[in-house]
């Protein structure tokens, strides 16, 4: 069940766009490519970790991305942190099967 997203007040939106450029650069999270170079590429703000999977809006787990990259990831978990957490799932010491 997914949880509905809290309105964002333009001026919170806007704080936090200053926050992740001041943090990131003025690039897209995932395409490094430049948002000034590119006007085309609107900015957007994206749930590094899905609003599904943690339903708050807060700055360490917001970043800058193009509307290309942002809806191509949608909700699903970045593939970093999925290779992530399976490596250290499937590592066989975790198993207590080690010899
Ligand atoms: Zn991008």
């Amino acid at each position: 069940m997914s949880v509905p997203r809290e309105e964002l007040a333009p001026e919170r939106r806007d704080f936090f766009h200053c926050a992740i450029q001041n943090r990131d650069g003025q690039r897209c999270f995932y395409c490094h490519r430049h948002f000034r170079r590119r006007p085309m590429r609107r900015k957007t703000l994206d749930h590094y970790i899905p609003h599904r999977y943690w339903p708050a809006w807060e700055l360490d787990n917001l970043v800058l991305a193009c509307e290309r990259c942002n809806s191509a990831k949608g909700d699903n978990l970045p593939w970093p942190l999925v290779w992530l957490l399976l490596n250290t799932f499937f590592r066989r010491d975790n198993w207590g099967l080690a010899a």
